[in-house]
């Protein structure tokens, strides 16, 4: 469908082609927007790699970004190959239909409640930030962007970078220096209120450091050991999908998994053959309930955020075989799948392994 007509460049070169475009769109848009209002069913995505966000129904309710008029959110999947939809305010309150995306950057920061069924990679596409923007400005995602729940607020920065706030004796070029950005990157952002020619901090005041960024965090990684019987089934090296759903978030740097959204109760299964190391019901450091599955040739699989577990641990488990079902428990904003390929505890993409 057309919708990537709607983009800024088209309407700053075509104006007259671009605005017949975007009145089609917005009938479009107008059209498709209720149907995911209602938060009934998923947006019909194509089973491997686009994001499904408007799938489980989310609305954005970030407060109006600045004082004087409104402005538009846009939300745009092109990074993925997927649509750009345009929403906000200003369809609202507005009389004409057709908005124009204003060029300039949003200028605050906002807070943000998590709704049921968001994740981090979706909120970065929403608000045109990276991944990593998120986790850093809100430390209780650092180091795992699964840890968000729902009704918690996240603080989500205008630009990507660091939000840093201002220690004793830093300066502007420590804190340049520190996050490999230049200081007139900090001191001419126009947030920052600073004094160009003669920029000073106070012990306490947040900066935003455009582009700045932080050193990665080692990830926890936790593998129980288990000793595995030479009777147990083995893997035959490949895989299936171990769910029927759609993806919600995909594997990326910050996320060694897939999640695949369903409703709590589907069946999970088996993605190949193999050996139960680990079955548990408990927390599970976020993972909520979980079955982790040794194939026996290097490769393990994990299942997360379990309703039930049919399977105990030391048990063989044929490949297709239900050993659970689709839940939420753990750190999860939503029912869904998560699950994960491991090679001699290398996280692997799924969707690179999987069979179609
Ligand atoms: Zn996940």
């Amino acid at each position: 469908m057309g919708c990537s007509a709607l983009s800024s460049k088209h309407l700053c070169g075509q104006a007259i082609a671009a605005l017949a475009a975007a009145i089609v769109v917005m009938i479009l848009f107008l059209g498709v927007i209720p149907a995911h209002a209602s938060g009934k069913g998923n947006v019909g995505l194509p089973p491997q790699g686009i994001l499904g966000i408007f799938g489980n129904g989310n609305e954005c309710t970030v407060p109006p970004f600045s004082s004087g008029s409104p402005q538009s959110l846009e939300l745009s999947w092109e990074d993925h190959g997927g649509p750009t939809i345009v929403s906000g305010n200003v369809l609202q309150r507005q009389a004409s239909p057709i908005t124009i995306i204003p060029d300039r950057p949003r200028l605050r920061v906002i807070t943000y409640t998590v709704k049921p069924g968001d994740n981090v990679f979706a909120l970065a596409d929403k608000f045109g930030i990276s991944v990593y923007t998120i986790l850093w400005a809100n430390e209780k995602l650092q180091g795992n962007p699964d840890l968000l729940r729902v009704g918690e607020t996240l603080t989500i920065l205008p630009v990507s970078g660091v939000y840093h706030t201002v220690k004793k004796g830093e300066t502007v070029e420590s804190i340049a220096k520190k996050y490999k950005v230049s200081p007139e990157a900090i001191v001419s952002f126009e947030l920052n209120h600073l004094d160009k020619d003669h920029p000073t901090l106070k012990v306490g005041q947040k900066v935003i450091v455009p582009g700045g960024k932080k050193p990665p965090r080692p990830q926890i990684v936790h593998i129980p050991y288990v000793k595995i019987p030479k009777g147990a089934r083995r893997g035959t090296g490949r895989f299936i999908w171990p769910t029927n759903g759609v993806i919600t978030q995909r594997f990326w740097s910050g996320h060694k998994a897939i999640d695949i959204g369903a409703p709590v109760g589907t069946p999970v299964v088996a993605s190949d053959s193999g050996y139960v190391v680990f079955a548990s019901n408990g927390w599970n450091w976020g993972y909520g309930k979980l079955i982790i599955v040794d194939h026996g040739n290097g490769y393990r699989t994990y299942y997360a955020h379990l309703s039930s577990i049919l399977v105990r641990k030391g048990e063989s488990v044929g490949k297709g075989q239900r050993i659970g079902s689709v839940g939420t428990t753990g750190h999860s904003t939503g029912p869904h799948l998560h699950f994960e390929i491991r090679y001699h505890n290398i996280h692997k993409n799924p969707l690179l392994l999987l069979g179609r």
